[in-house]
């Protein structure tokens, strides 16, 4: 049975992963799969268009389904951003990939019903095309200066994220090559910023997250390891 399937492949992953925290992603998923993840405890849940997730969501809703907490991975358009926020028990945004897309959140930050929303900065610690994130460290800082100057929001930066490169005969190398840079990069910004906690690292999906928990991740985004 399909239920009994992903039950397993999800307490088999977090015997894996220990103390960081599973996003189970269902981009690939028909509603009812992830409802039953659900049943099997699972309760974080990755999607990557604005539009499922906002359909999903309000199936969880109708069902009463509330520990949920929905995490945004996708590459986000600012003109979708308002409807986004507005999706009830949105937890995350991974992908917080350019200034342009923070200043948006920014000013639709009332758009959002919750208490608090955490952001995770995307780098580009991959040089695949079709990838997007922060790729200078200046614009990075300038995305820094910005969230962390402002005081009463309910934006938090949470994190870094990135994605390992896929397509290379060094699969291995440079999944973990991208997933150390990114955890050199979290360290650097907690050094000069001064930061009281550390920053999350958000990396590795069903082929790689061995190595991103290898090299210290506490989200992995995994879907068809799951729901195949
Ligand atoms: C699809 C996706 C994942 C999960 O990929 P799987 O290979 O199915 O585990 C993780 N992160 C992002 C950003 C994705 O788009």
């Amino acid at each position: 049975m399909k239920k009994d399937l992903i039950a397993k492949n999800l307490s088999t992953l977090k015997k894996e992963i220990l103390g960081a925290h599973l996003v189970a992603v269902t981009k690939y998923s028909p509603v009812e799969d992830v409802v039953m993840a659900y049943e099997a405890h699972q309760y974080d849940f990755g999607e990557n268009r604005v539009q499922d997730l906002s359909e999903k969501a309000q199936v969880f809703n109708d069902l009463g389904l509330n520990k949920v907490k929905w995490h945004f991975i996708g590459h986000l358009q600012s003109n979708k951003v308002s409807a986004l926020l507005k999706i009830p028990h949105l937890y995350a945004i991974h992908s917080v990939d350019s200034l342009k897309l923070l200043e948006e959140l920014i000013k639709r930050e009332s758009d959002f019903t919750g208490s608090e929303l955490k952001l995770f900065f995307q780098v580009k610690t991959s040089k695949e095309e079709e990838k997007t994130g922060f790729e200078s460290a200046e614009e990075l800082d300038l995305a820094i200066n910005l969230i962390q100057g402002r005081a009463h929001t309910k934006l938090k930066f949470f994190g870094l994220m990135t994605m390992g490169t896929i397509r290379t005969t060094e699969f291995e190398a440079e999944a973990s090559r991208c997933f150390k840079d990114l955890a050199n990069i979290a360290q650097n910004i907690e050094k000069k910023y001064n930061l009281k906690t550390r920053l999350k690292l958000s990396m590795g999906m069903s082929q790689d997250y061995k190595l991103a928990l290898a090299a210290g991740a506490d989200y992995i985004r995994v879907g068809s390891a799951i729901f195949k």
